[in-house]
């Protein structure tokens, strides 16, 4: 299957517009007014929203929704390319309405939810007029959704819901919580009486669910369906992670270059001491690998589905979490005592780095999915030797020119004379 790199020049004139935008408009309300873009009040409204509105006008809200899905239907190659962009800057994937958790949570409910739950909730989070939150992991362990507790049990018309979840990002802050039962996923309002939100962590928060009750049209889904649904939501999360990702890597690349050209020491320039071009070589290297692994995942998707993605996706989970750690240390390293203070974006860029490979699930279980995967297209070799035994392969290839070697007695002393000395040039 072919698979081109070129953007159409329309797509590239949007992505101009992009980066203009976020560096004339989207960094200089992240410098002054930090987190107006996820306010809910009204003057931190009234800067935001003209912007969102300049997005909405430019076809750019929601890219990363399908068209049978209620989106701009962009595809993931192109939101690859624009998150590229979006991922410097903090506040632009709220700016461009493509922010976790509710870019997850709004893909299960347009490819799950009924027409009524749409109307509901799809819309209004679309429009930013509700916000969402993802309630899944539990305290006893993250990692194994086999370990997690949280039931619904059925009474009338009403699901009760009772369990315990940590680490629900920005719970506090949600009008709906999508809540992962043994049994089903569920749509719950965040007021509902036996919702209990503790006070720490801060932003990911630990919630109990106690005698919770909600009607059955909250419950997403069917009945049962709960990790399919997650898997559907997580497949998104984890690529968009990895696009934004390549973003802060390039951002950290362009720091740590701009810095090496411009400090001295021992007699030149930073930039002119070997070790200083290694860091700056291996960098430049691993940016590439993985912008061009996630831009081959997003295409990948786009011509098939994120189901049949998956070892791509997991790949990109974990190698953009090793990207992140080696380029923005080397970043901040070349940058010096300066690299070691909150007064350049590299120090929170670092500390980042072991987030990313706890967040959506932990490395090791994407790399356990990969070489599972990987192995299915794979099988022992039959006797003693791998396939790729040159003594045996020989002795193989050799049947081929039997009826040569047997009439030439010069082929035969070459051939005799290669099966001693191995795979040498001898004549
Ligand atoms: C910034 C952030 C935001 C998050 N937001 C949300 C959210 O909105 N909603 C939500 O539900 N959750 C959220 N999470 C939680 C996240 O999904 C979990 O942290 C993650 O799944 C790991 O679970 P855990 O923390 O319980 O770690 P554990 O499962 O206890 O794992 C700890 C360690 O054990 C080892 N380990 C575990 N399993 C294996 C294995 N199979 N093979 C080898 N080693 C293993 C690994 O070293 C791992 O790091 C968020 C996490 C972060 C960091």
């Amino acid at each position: 299957m072919a698979w081109d790199f070129s953007t159409e020049p329309e797509f590239a004139e949007q992505l101009d517009w992009v980066a203009e935008f976020c560096r004339t408009e989207v960094e200089p309300l992240d410098l002054v007014f930090p987190g107006a873009a996820y306010s809910r009040d009204p003057k931190a409204k009234a800067l935001a929203d003209p912007l969102k509105q300049q997005v909405k006008d430019r076809g750019l809200w929601a890219l990363f929704l399908d068209h049978d899905l209620g989106g701009p239907g962009f595809g993931q190659l192109k939101l690859a390319l624009l998150n590229e962009v979006l991922g410097r800057y903090r506040s632009a994937p709220v700016i461009f309405g493509t922010a976790a958790p509710d870019t997850g949570n709004m893909e299960m409910l347009a490819a799950y939810g009924t027409e009524a739950q749409k109307d509901r909730w799809l819309k209004p989070l679309m429009n930013q007029e509700i916000f969402s939150a993802y309630s899944m992991t539990e305290p006893q362990g993250g990692s194994d959704p086999n370990l997690f507790k949280t039931h619904a049990t059925r009474d009338g018309d009403e699901w009760i819901i009772n369990g315990e979840k940590w680490f629900t990002s920005a719970g506090f802050h949600a009008d709906i919580i999508f809540v992962m039962c043994t049994n089903g996923m569920f749509v719950v309002p965040r007021e509902t009486p036996g919702v209990k939100i503790m006070e720490f962590p801060a932003v990911h928060n630990h919630i109990r669910y106690e005698n919770v009750r909600v009607p059955v049209d909250h419950l997403l889904g069917p009945e049962d369906g709960a990790k399919v649904l997650a898997q559907r939501r997580l497949g998104g999360g984890r690529i968009h992670h990895a696009m934004r990702t390549v973003a802060q890597v390039k951002l950290a690349f362009d720091m740590m270059c701009e810095r090496a050209l411009s400090r001295e020491s021992h007699g030149k320039v930073i930039a002119e001491h070997q070790m200083v071009q290694e860091m700056i070589a291996d960098s430049y290297a691993e940016i590439n690998m993985l912008r061009l692994l996630v831009l081959w995942t997003a295409w990948t998707i786009d011509n098939t589905d994120t189901r049949r993605s998956r070892t791509q996706i997991a790949t990109c989970k974990y190698t953009c979490a090793k990207v992140l750690r080696d380029v923005s240390y080397r970043a901040l390293h070349i940058m010096g005592s300066l690299g070691t203070t909150d007064l350049t974006p590299l120090q929170a860029m670092w500390a980042g780095a072991p987030t990313m490979a706890i967040a959506d699930g932990v490395d090791e279980v994407h790399k356990v999915t990969v070489a599972r995967n990987v192995l299915k297209g794979y099988e022992p070799h039959p006797g003693v030797w791998p396939t790729e035994y040159i003594p045996a392969k020989r002795d193989e290839a050799r049947k081929k020119y039997a009826d040569l070697i047997a009439a030439d007695p010069d082929l035969a002393a070459w051939a005799d004379l290669a099966a001693k000395r191995g795979h040498g040039r001898v004549r």
